[in-house]
């Protein structure tokens, strides 16, 4: 780390907290609520220093406020508190839109047609750094109670995903590659999942994890923070792993 960085997040740290923040963290971060007291301070550095380094973009004219930046970079820090990883270095910019944004699609299926037009999509990562949220999907899954998933989680995990190669351990057959217990456990829980979607059988996990490994990582994540107990009743070894890498257990927050 530079010199100056570590200087500046020192600096920082020793300001005091905005008071805007905390009340946005009280009043629009639901799972800050949740959090042991150590992890909510724990919480509040984290965020000084994402909001100092990360940079924002409002696309399709949205203007950003400091409410949405504070939102998204909350959930983030939930996910480093016990593991900083470096603070998402790789991180270029968020890109938020203010509706679900269009993806160009190109693909080509066995036969070689070509499909090519728009998608809608409400997040993606693009590799090299670059994450994208739509606010109305996040805001929707905020402050409605029965929302299930995370936008938040979902994308800044495949950034992790990305740091600690923690899917390429499984190949293109679904089979491991790599002989230790994440990428074991994380390989059968996949195969699980596409199981359970080919049987027609519900699962705690949104079966979009069937995608691909990675899929399944952030799917995984989203549902490790959202709703620990279900994800734990379901598949406890897949918790156990997930609980390893974050050194984080959610199960004990609620209070
Ligand atoms: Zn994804």
């Amino acid at each position: 780390m530079p010199f100056y960085r570590y200087f500046k997040r020192k600096w920082l740290l020793n300001r005091p907290f905005p008071d805007r923040w905390l009340k946005l963290l009280e009043q629009r971060v639901p799972v800050y609520r949740q959090l042991p007291s150590n992890y909510r301070e724990k919480l509040r550095k984290h965020l000084v220093i994402l909001m100092d380094e990360k940079r924002f973009e409002g696309c399709g004219g949205l203007e950003m406020t400091e409410e949405m930046r504070v939102v998204i970079l909350a959930y983030a820090s939930v996910m480093i508190l016990e593991e900083t990883a470096d603070y998402y270095a790789g991180l270029q910019s968020i890109l938020v839109y203010p509706y679900d944004y269009q993806a160009p699609v190109y693909e080509v299926d066995e036969n070689g047609f070509v499909t090519e037009g728009f998608e809608h999509r409400k997040g993606e990562y693009w590799g090299g750094g670059n994450i994208v949220l739509s606010w109305p999907e996040i805001d929707k899954q905020l402050y409605e109670d029965d929302y299930e998933g995370n936008l938040i989680y979902h994308e800044f995990s495949h950034l992790l995903d990305d740091k600690y190669g923690l899917s390429a351990g499984i190949d293109q057959n679904d089979l491991p590659i790599r002989d230790d217990e994440w990428t074991h456990v994380l390989a059968k829980a996949y195969r699980r999942l596409n199981q359970r979607m080919y049987e027609n059988r519900d699962s705690v996990l949104d079966m979009y994890g069937t995608e691909s490994p990675a899929e399944f990582f952030s799917v995984s994540t989203e549902a490790f923070f959202t709703k620990p107990d279900e994800i734990h009743r379901e598949n406890p070894d897949l918790y156990r792993m997930l609980n390893q890498f974050y050194k984080l257990d959610p199960l004990r927050w609620r209070g």
